[in-house]
């Protein structure tokens, strides 16, 4: 199974993709969290990408189409793999397809979260330093304030989860990402989710979209 989560920041992609990984048994790669390593370690990757991160700004494509060309080519992808936040571009999702070459792209879920909605979420979120969970205070909380209920972790937020960086990431989404809900249609593996609600509805009907290619 070769997936693809589309969708703006705080969509869901995280959530959900985590929790598919474990029942398809497939690894969840994510290049936001790959770059996130990277700049905390200090590596040259991360020097060179942190002030865009920042920002709220897409790093270049040969960058990102880097790391992807890397973390495929490593074992446990050979099977399948769930991508979250690649492609971003269509020159990244061509680039994608070049690399791919005859393995096409099973499907591609479109999680339809309006912006407003995004905001609120994001700023409510917050991560396990360690492993990575994904909470929201509102929706749903740890069980002990600033710690991860699966590790015992420290919770934190992301720099660029504030609200004006949010919404400079919105903008970034629908000028350069939201062009793909039409490339991968016209290659007939979109489907679309309404990915508003509460997270396990909206999991049903992600599982839904992917009907017999999960199979
Ligand atoms: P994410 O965790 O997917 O929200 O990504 C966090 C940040 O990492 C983005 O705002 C970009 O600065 C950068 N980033 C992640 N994935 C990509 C990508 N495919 N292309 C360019 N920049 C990316």
């Amino acid at each position: 199974m070769r997936l693809v989560l589309l969708g703006p920041p705080g969509s869901g992609k995280g959530t959900h993709g985590k929790r598919l990984a474990e029942s398809l048994r497939v690894p969840l790669i994510s290049t936001g969290e790959i770059l996130r390593q990277a700049i905390a370690e200090g590596t040259r990757l991360g020097l060179a990408a942190q002030e865009d991160v920042k920002a709220g700004r897409l790093v270049a494509d040969s960058t990102v189409l880097g790391i992807i060309e890397t973390r495929l080519g490593q074992k446990d992808a050979a099977s399948g793999f769930i991508l979250d936040g690649f492609p971003r571009t269509t020159a990244q999702a061509d680039g994608l397809a070049a690399l791919l070459g005859e393995r096409k792209i099973d499907r591609v879920v479109n999680l339809v979260v309006p912006a407003e909605t995004v905001v609120n979420r994001l700023k409510d979120r917050w991560l396990c330093g360690s492993c990575g969970a994904i909470y929201n205070l509102s929706t749903a909380p740890p069980r002990v304030a600033g710690t991860c209920d699966v590790c015992g972790g420290v919770l934190k937020q992301r720099a660029d989860d504030r609200p004006e960086t949010v919404r400079a990431r919105l903008e970034v989404y629908e000028r350069e990402t939201a062009p793909l809900v039409q490339y991968y249609e016209r290659l007939g593996v979109l489907r679309n989710v309404d990915a508003a609600g509460p997270a396990e509805k909206v999991f049903s009907a992600v599982q839904q979209a992917l009907g017999k290619v999960a199979a």
